[in-house]
């Protein structure tokens, strides 16, 4: 007998990655010399899961009310205006009027509540088709579904024409369009917009919304204090939501699991921008509700550390320079990577920067299974191969390369 609602049956968490990861760790727990190359956090040379020592001052600064007392729903205003500062920096002041912010458990629960509040029933969101494999779990939790983008076109480069055909099509089924763009540091490819990529997508979003359609983007932000260009780059890049129309929303989710390594403690938030004000006061109402009914409310250890990282200038200065050296750790180790894969032959998708490196691979579970054997974990999905650099060293960067490079033929 089956006790499970019909729609429930057919659940299983697919996304392999906190699984494999799990094997990963145990069998490293037992040897040493096996590589971890699953999960996405950031570990250090040595092996150790990396912790900014500044956010750990932070929060050994926190009061006992800080630390443990129940939050609003929405969570503080001081949490909020610390998010607008740090993800909008020197446009702050230009654009703080015109968004609005939910604290929420991770840059997951900023996906869920979007997905739950901007889709109908049975509508479909629009993703990349390399994608962190959650989105689609979210979706389904919603009672919605997905249909996807070519993330690259013929020369790699991001592919603003399948995308706006499949805006089109959204436009034309359901009336709305809501997409995902994970960017920078894409993951699982590692792959960043440029500038003009950006501003291609500007345009497209004011040229469907033009006959008030509704165009919500999800802007999945998780890496992007990891990108190579820095802060200055990828907040001109923000910036550049100034010049949508009324009918566009931009959610951005920001993860405090990526920015500030806080991956156990659950601590995200939605930032909203939009230029209509009916738009926002909406947003704040209906995710309100959805936060209370889903998780009530946020970490308040999460925002208060957040607070005072980001915000507290005994704290802020460290932690940036931190950020600094550790994307910096992060940009040598895909460098050693990409010059060893390049000596052996070893393709790669297009990448800049990020947590991960991406192999195509016809027969990524093969391959996973054959690396496992000489000691080496990795993600396989679809017709991939993922590497999470974030949790491997220099050295074994350097010798990875070879042993895939003989895995996958
Ligand atoms: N988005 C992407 C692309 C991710 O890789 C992750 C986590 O790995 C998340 C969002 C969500 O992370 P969290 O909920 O821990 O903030």
């Amino acid at each position: 007998m089956i006790l499970l609602a019909k729609r429930s049956i057919i659940k299983e968490d697919k996304s392999n990655i906190i699984t494999l990861g799990q094997i990963a760790k145990e069998e490293k727990k037992k040897d040493p010399s096996v590589v971890n190359a699953t999960i996405g956090m950031l570990y250090d040379e040595k092996g150790k899961l990396f912790a900014f020592e500044s956010v750990d001052k932070a929060l050994n600064s926190l009061t006992i009310d800080e630390k443990y007392a129940y939050a609003s729903t929405p969570g503080s205003n001081q949490f909020h205006e610390a998010v607008k500062s740090w993800v909008f920096r020197e446009y702050y002041d230009l654009m703080k009027d015109n968004a609005r912010v939910m604290a929420t458990p991770g840059g997951t629960g900023a996906l869920s509540n979007t997905f739950a509040n901007y889709l109908n029933e049975d509508d479909k969101a629009l993703l990349p088709n390399y994608m962190w494999g959650n989105y689609k779990q979210c979706l389904y939790e919603n009672h919605q579904g997905f249909d996807t983008y070519k993330l690259f076109n013929d020369k790699g480069t991001f592919n603003i024409e399948d995308l706006k055909n499949k805006m089109l099509e959204s436009k034309k089924n359901q009336g709305r369009v809501l997409f995902v763009i994970n960017d920078p540091c894409h993951n699982p490819t590692g792959y960043t917009m440029t500038d003009n990529e950006w501003d291609m997508v500007i345009d497209l979003m004011n040229e469907i919304s033009k006959d008030n359609t509704p165009v919500i983007l999800l802007h999945d932000m998780a890496y992007i204090d990891y990108a190579k260009g820095g802060f200055s780059k990828t907040r001109a890049n923000i910036a550049k939501y100034q010049r949508l129309n009324e009918n566009c929303l931009v959610i951005m989710a920001f993860s405090g699991s990526k920015t500030l390594a806080l991956y156990g403690v659950r601590i995200g938030a939605q930032l909203a921008y939009s230029k209509n004000k009916e738009a926002l006061d909406e947003f704040s109402r209906a995710n309100k509700f959805s936060s209370r009914s889903k998780w009530s409310n946020p970490s308040n250890l999460g925002m208060n550390i957040c607070v005072k990282a980001l915000t507290n200038p005994e704290f802020k200065k460290s932690f940036e320079d931190e950020l600094y050296k550790a994307s910096n750790t992060l940009i040598e180790r895909a460098n050693i990577f990409l010059s060893e894969a390049k000596s052996c032959g070893l393709e790669t998708l297009p990448f800049e920067c990020g947590f991960f490196i991406t192999i195509p691979c016809s027969n990524p579970d093969l391959a996973y299974e054959r690396l496992v054997k000489e000691k080496i974990h990795t993600i396989p999905m679809g017709n991939v191969l993922r590497v999470t650099i974030s949790a491997i060293s220099k050295e074994e960067c350097k010798m990875l390369p070879k042993k895939i490079k003989l895995a996958i033929e």
